[in-house]
């Protein structure tokens, strides 16, 4: 794969008109608008595809694994109300895209990925563009206890349940967002965390992402 990092007035140009696709598309979170609208989403992508960069598509990354849509980063990034400082858990690095806008939002990151190659690649890339998460290589389905508790969790994987372990971790007004259902398609799912054993929780609109693997994601 031939990476290389030029932001030129093209993929400028294709950025922008992906900021106006989502609002068409109903994103309307302002923040989250600015974080598309910054971080170079080419830079994930073999140059030969970096025509393919700006559609609202997701698209492959290695190890059988995709770069979410960007609707989709869109849409969970919304859900989750990032304010400044909010520690926050990524379950699912893939291409490292949803973690730089996080990072764009404030966050601190806290990203996990079972895959290794694609875990060697982002801790290259991303703090090469600037953007440094902390990353961890693992089962993210059992969560990384030992920073907890997180503001908001996201899991960018297609669970078949919310994972117990998950909701442990996360902070009182704490949200997390997963999407749930089979190997063929999810609901997105918000829960907040109003008490140590209460919850909110929304069932929203479907989606379809690569399963969640790993030993409490069953
Ligand atoms: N957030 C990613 C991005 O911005 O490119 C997209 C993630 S991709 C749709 C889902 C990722 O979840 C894959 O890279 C996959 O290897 C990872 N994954 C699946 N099960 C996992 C687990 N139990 N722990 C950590 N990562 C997992």
């Amino acid at each position: 794969m031939a990476y290389r990092f030029i932001d030129n007035y093209r993929e400028k140009g294709a950025r922008k008109q992906l900021v106006d696709i989502l609002k068409q598309k109903g994103i309307e979170d302002e923040d989250v608008l600015k974080a598309i609208g910054k971080v170079q989403r080419h830079y994930f992508f073999d140059e030969t595809f970096w025509n393919q960069a700006y559609r609202d598509i997701a698209f492959p990354i290695g190890e059988g694994q995709t770069i979410s849509q960007p609707y989709t980063v869109a849409y969970q990034t919304q859900l989750l109300h990032i304010k400044k400082g909010d520690k926050v858990l990524e379950i699912g690095t893939g291409s490292g895209y949803q973690a730089c806008i996080l990072l764009e939002l404030g966050a601190n990151v806290y990203t996990i990925e079972r895959q290794e190659k694609l875990y060697e690649r982002t801790t290259q890339v991303l703090p090469y563009m600037g953007y440094k998460p902390q990353f961890f290589l693992g089962d993210g389905s059992k969560g990384i206890p030992e920073h907890a508790p997180y503001d908001k969790i996201i899991v960018t994987a297609g669970a078949p349940l919310v994972p117990d372990t998950l909701l442990k971790q996360l902070n009182i007004g704490g949200i997390m967002v997963i999407p749930v259902g089979d190997e063929q398609s999810q609901k997105m799912v918000t829960i907040l965390k109003i008490g140590e054993n209460d919850y909110e929780k929304h069932v929203l609109d479907t989606f379809r992402f690569v399963p969640l693997v790993g030993d409490k994601a069953w």
